[in-house]
C-alpha cells in the first residue's frame, strides 16, 4: 500500500506542495491506514484510542457501519444534483433533523462546513434584523472564513489581515481563568479548584460576567445589534464552561436590543454533552439560530444552519444558493449518523462513559499539581494544564507536549486547545466504553508520572 509513497516521500511532498499552514500533530504525525469506531490504525498496523475524534468530527464510529453502508447505496444511486430539484433524501433528512429541535426552530439550510454555517447565520441575522454588529466571547472559534474570522477570538488563528467587520468580542465567563472563579457554578460532574463568592442561589461570578456583558452593549456597539453568538462549551479553546444561566441572561440583552441569538453547536451538538442533544439545552435557552458541522456528518463533509420560519423567510426576498449544501449524498450520511445515535444509544453512553471519565480525571488532578482544571460535560472535556494551580501559569510548551507524546506512544490520541495550546481536549467517538476510558486514563496516568519522575532529575 504504501511502496509508492513511503512516509518520507510523503512528508516531502507535503512541504514542497501543501499548504503549510495545514499544521499536522506530533513530532512525527501519523499516518493513518484505517479506522473503526473509536480505533485508529496507522501504516505500520499499531492500534491507537482515538480520543479527539478526527477534531471531533467522528461521532458515532470511525466508518460506523450504518453509515458505511447507507452511503454506499446512496453512491450507486445518485449523488449530487443542485437544490433545484427535488429528491426525497434531503427532504427526509430535513424532516429527521429538524424534529430532533423544539418549536420554532423547525426549518434547515445545508451547507458543506461549520465557517459556512456561521456565515450564513451572521448573514441571516443581518439581513433579519437589518443592523450590523455581533458579538462573540473571547476565546471562541467560529470558522476561518474572512467573515468569520471577526467572531473567532484565539490569537493563534488570527491574520493581521481585515475580517468580520462588526464583531465585537466580549469577557469569557471562565471560571477557571477569570477573575471571580466560581466553585460550584458550572453544569458539570466536576468543578473548578478556583474559589468564588457565591451564595445559595445566587452566583457572583455568573453576575460578574453579565455586568461585563451590559457594559460592552453599553459603550461598545449602537442601541441595537444583528446578534450575539457563543459555544455552548467552548471547543477550540478547551471546553470553557461558563457559569450556570449565563447564557440565558446575555440571550435576554441581546434580545431587549433587537439581535439574534445564535448556537454555534459545531462541537456541542448531537448528544455529546450527554443530558441534553443539543448544548443549549443545557442553557435552558432556545436561541434563534442553531449552527452544526463536525459530529453531523461522522467526518462526511456537510453542515447546517437550523432556524425559524420567520427568520429563513428573510433571505427568500432574494436567492441565496449553495452547490453542495444538502446534496443526497450528504443527507443520507446525516440521517445514518442520528439513527446510529439513536439505536446505539450514544447520548445516554456519552452521559454515563464521559461522567466516569471526568471523575477518573478529577482523581489524576488533585494528585498532580500540573492538573489544573477538568470539567466538561458528557464526551466533551478539558484537561487546563498549568505549572501550578494557585499561579495558573500555562505548563511551558515543552512539558506538556512530552506527556502528549507520551501518550500517543502509549496509543492514545488526544486533542489540544487553549490560547496558549496549554489544554487537553477530550472528545472521542461516542460509542467509546468505560473499558477504554481505564486504559486511557492508566497511560494519563503513566505520562503524568513520568513528568514528574523528569521534573525530580532535572
Ligand atoms: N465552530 C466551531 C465551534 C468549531 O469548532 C469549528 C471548527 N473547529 C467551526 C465552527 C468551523 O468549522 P469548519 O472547520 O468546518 O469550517
Amino acid at each position: 500500500k504504501y511502496e509508492s509513497y513511503p512516509y518520507e516521500r510523503m512528508q516531502k511532498i507535503r512541504e514542497q506542495n501543501i499548504a503549510s499552514s495545514l499544521r499536522t500533530y506530533y513530532k512525527k504525525p501519523l499516518l493513518l491506514h484505517q479506522g473503526h469506531m473509536q480505533w485508529l490504525f496507522d501504516h505500520e498496523g499499531r492500534r491507537y484510542l482515538d480520543l479527539f475524534a478526527g477534531i471531533v468530527t467522528v461521532s458515532v464510529g470511525h466508518c460506523h457501519p450504518k453509515v458505511t453502508m447507507a452511503t454506499q447505496k446512496q453512491l450507486a444511486r445518485l449523488w449530487h444534483t443542485t437544490n433545484i430539484y427535488m429528491y426525497p433524501a434531503i427532504h427526509e433528512y430535513a424532516e429527521k433533523l429538524t424534529s430532533l429541535f423544539p418549536d420554532p426552530l423547525k426549518v434547515v439550510y445545508l451547507t458543506n462546513s461549520g465557517s459556512e454555517a456561521n456565515d450564513l447565520a451572521m448573514f441571516m441575522a443581518r439581513v433579519h434584523t437589518r443592523n450590523f454588529d455581533i458579538i462573540c466571547l473571547r476565546g471562541g472559534y467560529h470558522g476561518g472564513s474572512p467573515y468569520t474570522l471577526g467572531l473567532t477570538s484565539l490569537t493563534p488563528y488570527k491574520h493581521g489581515v481585515a475580517n468580520g467587520f462588526g464583531c465585537t468580542t466580549t469577557m469569557l465567563p471562565d471560571v477557571f481563568r477569570g477573575p471571580w472563579g466560581g466553585s460550584h457554578c458550572r453544569d458539570s460532574p466536576v468543578q473548578t479548584v478556583r474559589k468564588c463568592n457565591c451564595t445559595e442561589g445566587a452566583c457572583h461570578a455568573k453576575d460578574q460576567y453579565i455586568e461585563q456583558f451590559k457594559d460592552t452593549l453599553n459603550t461598545s456597539v449602537p442601541k441595537t445589534v444583528a446578534g450575539f453568538i457563543a459555544e455552548p462549551i467552548q471547543g477550540v479553546n478547551g471546553a470553557v464552561q461558563y457559569p450556570r444561566n449565563f447564557l440565558k441572561e446575555a440571550y435576554q440583552l441581546i434580545r431587549e436590543r433587537g439581535g439574534l441569538c445564535i448556537s454555534d453547536e459545531v462541537q456541542t451538538g448531537f448528544g455529546r454533552t450527554g443530558s441534553h442533544f443539543w448544548g443549549f439545552q443545557t442553557h435552558g435557552v432556545v436561541p434563534d439560530i442553531v449552527t452544526l458541522a463536525k459530529g453531523i456528518g461522522n467526518g462526511f463533509p456537510m453542515a447546517a444552519v437550523v432556524t425559524t420560519k420567520e427568520i429563513a423567510s428573510s433571505l427568500a426576498q432574494n436567492l441565496h444558493f449553495n452547490t453542495f449544501g444538502g446534496n443526497p449524498l450528504a443527507c443520507v450520511v446525516g440521517a445514518a449518523v442520528l439513527d446510529a445515535i439513536e439505536e446505539d444509544g450514544l447520548q445516554k453512553n456519552s452521559e454515563d462513559v464521559g461522567t466516569y471519565l471526568l471523575l477518573e480525571l478529577a482523581k489524576l488532578r488533585d494528585k498532580f499539581e500540573i492538573v489544573g482544571d477538568v470539567r466538561g460535560k458528557g464526551l466533551m472535556i478539558g484537561v487546563e494544564m498549568v505549572t501550578d494551580k494557585d499561579s495558573r501559569h500555562p505548563l511551558p510548551a515543552e512539558e506538556i507536549n512530552q506527556i502528549w507524546e507520551d501518550c500517543k506512544d502509549m496509543g492514545v490520541l488526544i486533542g489540544r486547545g487553549g490560547l496558549y495550546s496549554q489544554t487537553f481536549r477530550i472528545k472521542p467517538p461516542m460509542c467509546i466504553t468505560k473499558r477504554d476510558v481505564d486504559f486511557a486514563v492508566e497511560v494519563f496516568h503513566t505520562a503524568l508520572q513520568r513528568h514528574v519522575e523528569r521534573a525530580a532529575a532535572k
